[in-house]
């Protein structure tokens, strides 16, 4: 059903991708309800009403689904039943099966192998014993990661040997776990693609992205790949959301080997933080594909119309106090974004910021002056 402008939307979870959404949707000229259980968030403090209450509260979630002609989510950790129950009465996207899938890193392995995706090596941890099995030594050195509410490299310990492996299964309360053989990579992409209710699918420009302690730093768009390459991971996140039959905006995140083999490493079933440039640098931003698809517009066209590269902006430059914004906002193709977070902590996503250019190589050494600057 297609949702015009005045109608009120809803997101569950109040984070950036949340507040970025509320632009989006709110300068189409829709209205946007958030639940989150934090009295002052990001996409809370800029919603037309805001809904104070835990993701599995069911009055809550009633009040959100009298109010709102269709809800979505930005983040994956929203507990399926209350997805369920959301959509007994009411349009949600991306609905309970993706999100299900996306939330749990054993479930997202099994998906992507069932149909025919190249994952990395790994093996699926669910009690003690299964850490002496005699194959786990192949999948070591490797990354142990607990299966579900991860995120920015959290509920991740890096282990070289069994012994490690131990203590680390003991650091994450013994919940169940991925260990993954740590790959060799030489570059990682990510795909951003958004699929509409009649099936149409768009995707954004390939990210080249650069993490450092498993968080995003930079991401270089378009990627630094061969034009097959990209359109290989493009084709990949077409695939994956034709399987999941899915309705909405996803990212899927590759690793690229040294011999170009593309693994997939996760899906995120919403905008991604390494989609952020499209908002600058696109003609539609992931942001606002996400309103077309609830809503069941026609999607708009993903064109790049600038080369971008994004910083992010981590809690850690507020070491000194807040770091001088000058530094971004004179360079005059530089877009500062910032999310309202009062307390900045060590590896805390605060903003990011968005050089453009008609360079690939000037925006990078931009980018990188002005993060230099600032730190
Ligand atoms: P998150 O949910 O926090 O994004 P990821 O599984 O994507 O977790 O891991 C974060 C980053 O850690 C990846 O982008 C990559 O840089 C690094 N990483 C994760 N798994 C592996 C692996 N198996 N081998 C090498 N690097 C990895
Ligand atoms: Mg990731």
């Amino acid at each position: 059903m297609r949702i015009m402008p005045g109608a009120m939307l809803g997101v569950l979870g109040g984070g950036q991708l949340g507040r970025m959404f509320v632009h989006a949707a709110q300068q189409m000229g829709y209205r946007v309800t958030v639940l989150d259980p934090a009295i002052d968030s990001p996409a809370g403090q800029v919603a037309d009403d805001f809904v104070c209450a835990e993701f599995a509260d069911h009055t809550a979630l009633e009040k959100l689904g009298n109010q709102c002609a269709a809800i979505t989510t930005e983040f994956e950790n929203i507990p399926a039943e209350s997805l369920q129950k959301l959509a007994e009465s009411c349009i949600v996207k991306p609905d309970v099966y993706s999100v299900a899938i996306a939330q749990n890193r054993v479930l997202e392995k099994q998906f992507l192998l069932d149909h025919g995706f190249s994952v990395g090596p790994f093996s699926v941890i669910v009690q003690q014993q299964d850490l002496i099995a005699l194959d786990v030594a192949q999948f070591l050195p490797g990354i142990l990661k607990i299966s579900q509410f991860g995120y920015d490299g959290k509920g991740q310990i890096p282990v070289a040997n069994t012994d490690e492996l131990i203590v680390a299964y003991d650091q994450l309360n013994q919940a169940v776990c991925v260990l993954e053989k740590f790959m060799p990579i030489k570059k990682e992409l990510s795909v951003v693609v958004a699929r509409g209710s009649d099936g149409e699918l768009q995707t954004f420009p390939v990210s080249e992205n650069q993490h450092v302690n498993g968080i995003l730093d930079i991401s270089i768009v378009p990627a630094r790949v061969t034009m097959e390459l990209a359109q290989k991971t493009q084709d990949i996140a077409c695939q994956v959301v034709r399987k999941l039959n899915y309705q909405g905006v996803l990212c899927v995140e590759f690793f690229v080997l040294q011999d170009d083999t593309l693994l997939i490493n996760e899906i995120a079933p919403r905008p991604h933080n390494s989609g952020h440039y499209s908002i600058n640098a696109c003609v539609t931003s992931q942001f606002e594909q996400q309103v077309r698809t609830l809503c069941a517009l026609p999607l708009g066209a993903t064109t790049q119309h600038s080369v971008a590269v994004m910083v992010n902006l981590l809690g850690d430059l507020w070491h000194n106090g807040k770091p001088d914004w000058h530094r971004v906002l004179q360079h005059p193709s530089a877009k500062l974004h910032l999310y309202g977070k009062n307390a900045a902590r060590i590896g805390r996503k605060m903003g990011h910021y968005t050089v453009l250019s008609t360079n690939i190589d000037n925006a990078l050494r931009e980018a990188i002056r002005i993060k230099k600057q600032l730190e």
